[in-house]
């Protein structure tokens, strides 16, 4: 008997799963993480709504969640002044999974997703796993975009998708929104139509003064803004991302989602966790401070950093990178090491952490 031969698609041949490493060490600061885990009054607030929800396991969840989109809606509203209806949102499992969603309805095959190097890593994913060409422009050399040249490659390869994360990952730089804007004029352009999602993961990290995308969507059918309570909510484990848009790309999501992908839980755990939204950010206001001494003191060293508005900084340059992040580790402080050569990636942990991180890049590199 003939081994069977597994019809991978060749496109995937031989790849290897998506992620940073998971070690158990004592200071991670590796994937953006939220290090003040929820209170005791969240924790039971939490626990008694999945304890409700479990009651009610034996029937499917609400393919719509209405309840939850209303509620994001609502807080998208207060965080940025921009008034947002229930109608406008969609959720999943992750922003990945609104991305993923996104391809699906957006792109396919014969059609491409377009965005600007260096920038989150998972993009290319979803355009392999769609079957969507990738396009990839580039930032330029302060990680910034030229936006005589993103509109150029829009006119250019014709995209029907086109990514843009903001703050980026991994550089920290948002985008200002006269470039936001160009894009969607752009887009606007492209025969067939194109989609702008403006990925805000880190949104709510943003310095006083920068924009959110979210101030377009009146007058742009065709921007999405996605968000997530994976960074700033510091809700990474209960997966829940989710995008504000004109209604009718909602409903284009809403084809393409599978039933009931968010389960009965993960409503009620994000719903309960929205309740608390006031609470659950009052650390990002000391992350964000926390960011700025680590950028000054990063500075101080000598280093080059990239301006951020996240809850990361992208510093460097080193000849080998990759030694000086086993030295970190070697000390307990596991960072990332991602980015253009040279450079590497630490989050914002606490006070603590952040000690422990500089004490170790002082004895490994400084
Ligand atoms: C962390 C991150 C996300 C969020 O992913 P989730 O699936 O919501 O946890 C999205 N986009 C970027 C650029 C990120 O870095």
């Amino acid at each position: 008997m003939t081994e069977p031969t597994l019809p991978v698609r060749p496109e995937l041949a031989g790849l290897e799963p998506y992620g940073a490493p998971q070690l158990d060490v004592p200071v991670l600061l590796n994937v953006n993480e939220n290090p003040y885990p929820p209170s005791s009054t969240v924790v039971d607030d939490v626990a008694e709504a999945v304890r409700r929800a479990a009651g009610g396991l034996n029937r499917y969840p609400d393919r719509d969640f209405p309840a939850l989109r209303a509620d994001l809606a609502d807080y998208l509203t207060r965080e940025s002044g921009v008034p947002v209806e229930a109608a406008q949102v969609w959720a999943a499992n992750g922003s990945n999974e609104v991305m993923l969603h996104l391809l699906q309805a957006f792109g396919g095959p014969g059609r491409t997703a377009l965005s600007f190097a260096p920038t989150y890593s998972m993009y290319p994913e979803y355009a392999r796993d769609t079957s969507t060409r990738w396009v990839v422009g580039r930032r330029a050399e302060d990680f910034t975009l030229d936006v005589e040249q993103a509109v150029a490659a829009v006119a250019e390869h014709r995209p029907s998708v086109v990514l843009l994360a903001s703050p980026n990952n991994p550089t920290g730089t948002a985008l200002d929104l006269p470039t936001v804007r160009a894009l969607l004029d752009a887009a606007r352009q492209v025969p067939g139509g194109c989609v702008v999602v403006v990925d805000e993961a880190y949104g709510e990290f943003r310095r006083a003064g920068v924009p959110s995308a979210l101030e377009l969507l009146a007058d742009h059918p065709h921007l999405a803004v996605s968000r997530t309570m994976s960074k700033a909510f510091g809700l990474a484990g209960a997966r829940l991302g989710y995008l504000a848009a004109a209604p009718a790309l909602v409903d284009a999501l809403r084809v393409v989602r599978l039933p009931y992908h968010l389960s009965a839980v993960t409503q009620a755990v994000a719903r309960a966790a929205l309740a608390h939204a006031d609470e659950l950010m009052a650390q990002v206001g000391a992350l964000r401070a926390e960011r700025d001494r680590t950028v000054e003191w990063l500075r101080s060293r000598g280093l080059r950093v990239a301006e951020t508005d996240a809850n990361f900084v992208l510093f460097g340059t080193f000849a080998d990178r990759h030694a000086v992040w086993q030295g970190l580790l070697d000390r307990g402080v596991l960072i990332r090491e991602t980015g253009p050569d040279g450079w590497l990636r630490v989050s914002i942990g606490t006070p603590a952490e952040m000690a422990a991180f500089q004490d170790a890049l002082e004895e490994v590199a400084l």
